[in-house]
């Protein structure tokens, strides 16, 4: 993305060809209602600092300096669709169905079936203590730019009246996005909120922006603050990068500023673990059904921690049951790997069927090439599909007594097959004669 300055301070223009037409159509109906009640209405944020990164993301932050509850009522009265409200926040979200959009003549493209719209009242906000969720209180636009995390997330684009799509920069956002500087807005601001540690590299590696050196030297003092941090916080913040394209030199970044060290000391990234995770994420387009990102992201980072601090991190930041055992399972089967060197491929199969396949294609694609890999690789493209011919329809056919004997007879065929003991279905019914006559 690159920074293109605008020719004057209004983008509405930029704005028309960076909306999808339903978001276009959408956005009429609601500046129309701002315009109607003379409420000042807003898009703030990343989408404003996107737009004009030339890369518009695709929801936005709808800020009334005004009641954005009854402003989302009155869009509903007017148009359909439903609203719901959070009124500890005084925000409300609308939601359109399928029908009401045809109704309203709003184009959807296929896949849409419901369109939703956010909005928030301006408003301030104050922290009884570090790290604790803020007071809220109503306020206008200028309070609601002021707690933000950092300028280049403070542009706002005004959307009611005759200013529609004009540019709003308090806090000197254009000017700092424009130098590709991230810069909190006052000294307390991690100290207020330490999730904004993580934002400040996330943002910044993201661009290839700088942290202006007066924010830099405000972390230090910050990291304790994320001791105060809840699990789902921290946990959050760290999925945030993962997901992104830049998650290695992100996450490399916060071990270097202490703050991976902050969340848990055994959180590290070394060297090894660059190599390990960017090869293994390219790695994994290959694959027909790789697990998420995210998953693949933590599985990758965290496969050679021994098993006791992988239980102390999992404790701090309180993994999901499904990643949790996918974390587990997989830097087992990392540091156990070579036990399989040798063995039978059936050996291989009994010991990795037991084993979430998710967790022995993480260990896959965290390897090098080498037979491990190879091995881990057979048993996921073929191995594991193998089956014999014979069914337990078959040996009923031939009289045998439905029992425990039935599952023994198919898994010794399964497994002459893949030992290379059986090669045809003629071997594998003459092995088939064989075990019957010994039942
Ligand atoms: P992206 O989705 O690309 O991370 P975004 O800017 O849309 O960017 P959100 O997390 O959706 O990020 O937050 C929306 C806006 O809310 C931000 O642009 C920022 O202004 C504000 N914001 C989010 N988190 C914080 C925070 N911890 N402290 C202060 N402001 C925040």
């Amino acid at each position: 993305m690159t920074f293109s300055h605008p020719a004057d301070s209004n983008l509405s223009t930029r704005l028309g060809q960076a909306l999808t037409p339903e978001q276009g159509a959408l956005l009429r109906l609601v500046t129309d209602e701002a315009s109607r009640r003379q409420l000042p209405l807003y898009i703030v944020g990343g989408f404003v600092r996107d737009l004009l990164l030339g890369c518009p993301a695709t929801d936005f932050d709808l800020v009334v300096e005004g009641e954005a509850i009854p402003f989302a009522h009155s869009l509903a009265g007017n148009y359909g669709g439903k609203v719901t409200i959070h009124s500890r926040f005084g925000t409300a979200t609308w939601n359109l169905d399928g029908g009401t959009l045809n109704r309203l003549g709003i184009p959807t493209v296929e896949h849409t079936s419901v369109l939703t719209l956010d909005f928030v009242s301006s408003r301030s906000e104050t922290y009884k203590h570090p790290a604790a969720l803020p007071t809220v209180k109503h306020g206008k636009l200028t309070d609601d730019l002021q707690r933000r995390d950092f300028t280049i997330n403070t542009l706002a684009l005004r959307l009611d009246g005759e200013v529609f799509g004009e540019l709003r920069d308090d806090l000197g956002g254009l000017d700092d996005l424009q130098k590709g500087l991230v810069r909190v807005l006052h000294p307390l601001s991690f100290i207020d909120d330490p999730t904004r540690l993580f934002r400040v590299v996330r943002y910044a590696d993201r661009q290839g922006f700088q942290i202006t050196p007066e924010t830099l030297a405000l972390i230090p003092e910050a990291l304790p603050g994320i001791d105060l941090l809840s699990a789902e916080r921290v946990r959050h913040e760290l999925d945030l990068i993962l997901e992104e394209e830049k998650a290695a030199s992100m996450l490399k970044r916060l071990a270097e500023l202490g703050i991976l060290a902050a969340v848990h000391p055994a959180l590290k990234w070394k060297h090894s673990t660059q190599t390990r995770f960017v090869k293994g994420l390219a790695a994994a387009q290959g694959f027909e059904r790789p697990p998420s990102r995210r998953m693949l992201g933590w599985s990758l980072w965290l496969m050679d921690v021994p098993h006791p601090d992988l239980e102390n991190i999992e404790k701090r930041l309180h993994f999901e049951a499904g990643l949790r055992e996918l974390l587990l399972a997989a830097s087992a089967l990392f540091a156990g790997v070579n036990s399989l060197a040798g063995k039978k491929p059936s050996r291989c199969v009994a010991v990795l069927d037991q084993i979430p396949l998710k967790a022995v294609q993480a260990v896959s694609l965290a390897l090098p090439a080498s037979p491990r890999r190879q091995l881990l690789h057979d048993y996921l493209e073929t191995w594991r599909h193998v089956k014999p011919r014979t069914t337990g329809h078959d040996l009923k056919k031939r009289g045998l007594t439905p029992g425990p004997a039935y599952k023994s007879i198919l898994r010794h065929l399964c497994e002459a097959w893949l030992d290379g003991e059986v090669m045809t279905v003629d071997e594998e019914m003459a092995l088939l004669e064989k075990l019957t006559k010994k039942v």
